[in-house]
């Protein structure tokens, strides 16, 4: 059996290493006698394991005691709604900037928890662009500023990261987090399903400030203790059933990321990966497109289409057989895309454009 290099968007391939780990313990985890799937959440062997995976990935980010990390379920799209309800009241403003279709997403569902203002949005250019923060059009009584780092599907993101004066600024980390180092002081939250670049499907990591739990604590009183950040916080996750082996999995994978030489390692790492595609994509005389701006283009998603759409087909079949998969576009944009996480070793992204030029050569 050999695994494909797989350039599914998500839920996305996972290091190699951390699957034979995975399945040499999944019988027996360290001689207890039973999986880790299959013991307490409040048994000592777990905990161990969750407090083993917070304080890798306290490590890995450089976040401070200043903030909480939980480790929730619900999907990046629970918390959409979720962090409304956490950090805004019914009458209060929240502003998003909108740059591609999860943007959309996050606020449709904040919309019935808050009153959401969109300051500044890229649909005017079919989202391959970022607007200029300095015409963000950011209000005094925001009660957070919301973007999303990296847009999964219209392959933009943010190489800076923005601000504004007047609110704490929350980030949809979900396809961009643990990619390169960030200073998580400058965010009031972050957040990001797992199933991207971090683990398996099922888990959420939140990582927000202290300050903002105490508010939010006192201003949602109501708010049901499940979806409560602060509850959460206060019970380190546990208030129910954890997703256990999530958990435990993206401690393996925040282990491999420490082994490979952290965030700076994997942030050049993924920008070489990043490079060599887009200058395959550039450089094939318009056989290959991607129409988003260089200046915003994302590391870690990148779509492109074939000049002739006809040829969509045999690509992807080709493709396939050559060892390549998962490379067909989202539905909503065609084409292909090819996700570059951080499993994704360079010798894929050198297997894909060497099969790209050689199909070019044959179909050009
Ligand atoms: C995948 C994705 C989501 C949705 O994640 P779910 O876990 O399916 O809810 C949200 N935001 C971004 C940026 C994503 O890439």
């Amino acid at each position: 059996m050999t695994r494909q290099f797989n350039f599914s968007a998500g839920p996305a391939m996972l290091p190699t290493p951390v699957l034979e780990q995975a399945r040499s313990e999944l019988l027996d985890w360290h001689g207890s006698g039973a999986s880790i799937m299959e013991v307490s959440h409040r048994g000592k062997d777990f905990i161990g394991v969750a407090e083993r995976a917070e304080a890798a990935l306290r490590r890995l980010m450089g976040i401070s005691d200043d903030y909480a990390v939980l480790f929730l379920q619900g999907g990046a799209t629970q918390h959409f709604a979720q962090l409304a309800m956490n950090l805004a009241g019914p009458q209060d403003h929240a502003d998003y900037v909108v740059t591609g279709a999860w943007g959309e997403k996050a606020v449709r569902e904040a919309a019935g928890y808050c009153k959401v203002r969109v300051a500044a949005s890229s649909k005017d250019t079919a989202y391959t662009s970022i607007p200029d923060p300095s015409t963000w059009d950011l209000q005094e009584d925001a009660a957070y500023l919301h973007y999303t780092p990296n847009e999964t599907i219209h392959g933009v993101e943010f190489h800076l990261v923005p601000a504004s004066p007047h609110a704490p600024l929350i980030a949809d980390m979900s396809s961009t987090i643990l990619s390169r180092p960030v200073d998580v002081s400058r965010f009031g939250m972050i957040y990001a399903g797992a199933q991207k670049n971090i683990g398996p499907s099922g888990l959420v990591v939140v990582i927000i400030e202290r300050s903002l739990l105490d508010r939010a604590a006192a201003r949602r009183p109501e708010l049901a203790a499940v979806l409560s950040y602060a509850a959460q916080a206060a019970s380190e996750s546990m208030l129910n059933t954890p997703p256990t082996f999530a958990w435990y999995l993206a401690g393996l994978v925040f282990d491999w990321l420490e082994a490979q030489g952290g965030l700076a390692a994997m942030g050049e790492r993924n920008a070489a990966k990043a490079v060599a595609l887009y200058q395959a994509i550039d450089g094939s005389g318009q056989f290959y497109r991607n129409p988003v701006d260089p200046e915003c283009r994302s590391w870690m998603n990148v779509p492109f289409r074939l000049h002739d759409d006809a040829l969509d087909r045999p690509f992807l079949a080709e493709s396939q057989a050559a060892g390549l998969m998962a490379l067909k576009g989202h539905r909503a944009l065609g084409g292909m895309r090819a996700s570059i996480y951080n499993a994704m070793p360079e010798e894929g992204v050198a297997a894909l454009v060497s099969f790209m030029a050689d199909f070019q050569r044959r179909n050009g």
